[in-house]
This record gives structure tokens, C-alpha cells and sequence, in this order.
């Protein structure tokens, strides 16, 4: 059995690959687009992460593929209607990255409301001005969240433990009866302090968070990104912090990965780390141990884990 490894996995976890088949890692290759279109022809399995990109074009080329396996969550860089189409099963690893995302988000929250990434260039550069570093007190402030789901609502857990209330935006949830308080997104977006995405991407959430959206945002509030690129109007994002009609804001993700327009990124309130939600060993280990578990499950003929 053919197993074509396209993005990096922890050491343990490929050799639990290699004990179930032949494995070709194309991971660190110079050529890696070219080598997919090569090796996937005869590959039984394919494992990925998000960086990988199994388009309808790409997956046709898998004349004997029968599992991709997406170590992580996010499953939009595959055409899964497409694999279905085809009986190719699909599965990835939903919870193995939570807490390290979560945390990452919390990080941002917390980071643009002490402006920390500016104050650390600040004194790097020699300089003690303390007058241009007053923050933003979280206690006692909403917390809005888009996208109530295991991480939206993690991070609420987190941020209630501050002193923040929350409030949520989430038309997939029925019934909800819970202390956080249930809002429009328009509603959400003008009453918040702290607006944090979690939405999957999906054609709704593309550009949810548009232009018009974020003019809503009040002066004193800060938005942070962590679920998916394209969600948030970045551009517009940027320009409401040069011309300070927001505090701060911190993205994880981007439209365009690596962002090309880095330089408009200096000197703003702007905390920005490239796509590390899930860059821990802990997480990196858990979604690797759980892809393999969930191929060994398909190839036992248990599709639970398939989706
Ligand atoms: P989840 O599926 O548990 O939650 C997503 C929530 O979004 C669900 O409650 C769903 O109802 C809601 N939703 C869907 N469409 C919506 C819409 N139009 N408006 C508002 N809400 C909507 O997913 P999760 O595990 O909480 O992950 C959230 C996001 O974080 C995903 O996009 C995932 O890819 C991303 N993520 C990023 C990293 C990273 O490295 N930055 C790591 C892990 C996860």
C-alpha cells in the first residue's frame, strides 16, 4: 500500500505510517506541486494538512486512492464532495488542535489589548516612552464570538475566567439556553470589545466579516482571526488600524498565505503570526496519532471516522 505524505509529521507518527505501508514524503520537496501530480497516480492514501491543496483536478489523478486523510481540522483545502463522488473516504483529526489554537487566540486577545508587540519593538529599539502603551482592560468587557463552536466556545471559558462576558454569533445552533448571550452578528459586532472569529470557511463565511461588517466595529475595539483566511476583510482591516478607528487586532490566518502586503503591517496594533494555531508538539503529535488511528479504522472498514 502506497502512502503519499505531502506536509510534515511528527517522527512518531511516520513511523506508525511506514508500519502500515510504503510511504513517499514529498513534504520538504522543492517540487512538491509537481511531485503530487506524479505520486498521487498510484498512492493508496494521502495525508495532508492545510497547506496541501487536493483540488477535484489533483484528486482525479488518484486512480487507486482511497483515503485522504487531513491531519487537523479545516478540511477546505479538499474537494471532499468531489472524493466522495468517487468512494475516496475522507477524515481528519477534529479536537487534536484546540487547545493550542485557543491559546494562540488568547495570546492575540490579551497581546493587542497591552499593545505588546509594539512596546517589545519599542524598547528593542532603545526607547521608553511608556505614554504611547496604554492598554485596554479585558475584565468587565464583551467578548463576541463568530462561530460558537469547540474553539469559540473554549475561548470563552478562558476569557470568562478574566471577567469578560460573552456573547456569540452562531445560526447553526438551536435552542440555546446558556448564560452567554445570543446576538445578531450586526448586534454582536457594534456592542463588542473583543470580536474573536471561529467559523469554519465555508462559501457563507467568505468575506462574513466584510467591509461593511467591520465598519460597525466601535473605536475602542480589537478583532482577532485565527479560524481561516478570507473570512475577515484584511485589507480593510489594516487601513481601519492606520487611521486608529479600531484598537487592535490580531490574525493567525490570512487570505493569501504568505500575505504579500507585510509592509502595511508596521507600525499598527497589529499582532501577526504566520498560520501557528496548531504549531505545537503537543497538538502536532495528538492530530498525527489521530489520522493514523482513524486510516487504521477505514482500512478495518469502520467509517465513522470518515466524513
Ligand atoms: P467547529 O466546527 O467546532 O466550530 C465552527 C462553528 O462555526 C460551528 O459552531 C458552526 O455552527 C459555526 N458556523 C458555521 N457557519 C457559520 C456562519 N455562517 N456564521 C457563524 N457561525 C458559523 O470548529 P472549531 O474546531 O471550533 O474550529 C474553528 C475554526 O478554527 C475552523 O475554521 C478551523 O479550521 C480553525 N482552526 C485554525 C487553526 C490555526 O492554525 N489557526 C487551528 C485549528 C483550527
Amino acid at each position: 500500500m502506497k502512502i503519499l505524505i505531502c506536509d510534515t509529521m511528527n517522527s512518531k507518527v511516520l513511523k506508525e505510517l511506514h508500519s502500515l505501508g510504503e510511504c513517499i514524503d514529498i513534504s520538504s520537496s522543492e517540487s512538491k506541486d509537481q511531485d503530487l501530480v506524479t505520486e498521487i497516480n498510484d498512492a493508496e492514501i494521502v495525508v495532508v494538512r492545510s497547506s496541501t491543496k487536493l483540488t477535484k483536478e489533483i484528486i482525479e489523478k488518484g486512480d487507486c486512492l482511497k483515503i485522504i486523510a487531513r491531519c487537523g481540522v479545516g478540511v477546505d483545502n479538499i474537494d471532499i464532495e468531489y472524493a466522495k463522488s468517487q468512494n475516496i473516504k475522507v477524515t481528519n483529526s477534529p479536537s487534536a488542535n484546540l487547545n493550542s489554537v485557543v491559546e494562540l487566540t488568547v495570546a492575540l486577545i490579551i497581546s493587542a489589548a497591552r499593545k505588546i508587540s509594539l512596546s517589545d519593538s519599542h524598547l528593542k529599539d532603545g526607547k521608553w516612552d511608556r505614554k504611547e502603551f496604554i492598554g485596554m482592560e479585558l475584565s468587565g468587557k464583551q467578548l463576541g464570538i463568530v462561530g460558537f463552536g469547540k474553539a469559540g466556545r473554549l475561548v470563552s471559558k478562558i476569557m470568562k475566567s478574566l471577567g469578560m462576558t460573552i456573547a456569540f454569533y452562531d445560526p447553526y445552533i438551536e435552542d440555546w439556553d446558556g448564560p452567554e448571550k445570543r446576538l445578531e452578528l450586526d448586534e454582536l459586532l457594534i456592542t463588542s470589545d473583543v470580536i474573536s472569529i471561529h467559523v469554519i470557511k465555508t462559501k457563507e463565511t467568505v468575506n462574513l466579516i466584510s467591509q461593511e461588517k467591520l465598519d460597525l466595529l466601535k473605536n475602542s475595539a480589537i478583532l482577532v482571526n485565527t479560524s481561516r483566511g478570507g473570512v475577515v476583510d484584511e485589507d480593510y482591516l489594516v487601513e481601519l488600524l492606520k487611521l486608529k478607528k479600531i484598537f487592535g487586532a490580531g490574525l493567525d490566518v490570512y487570505s493569501e498565505e504568505p500575505p504579500q502586503n507585510v509592509d502595511n503591517f508596521e507600525d499598527i496594533n497589529l499582532i501577526t503570526t504566520p498560520h501557528i494555531g496548531a504549531s505545537t508538539n503537543e497538538a502536532q503529535l495528538k492530530a498525527g496519532i489521530d489520522t493514523v488511528e482513524n486510516i487504521k479504522k477505514i482500512l478495518a472498514g469502520d467509517d465513522s471516522v470518515a466524513l
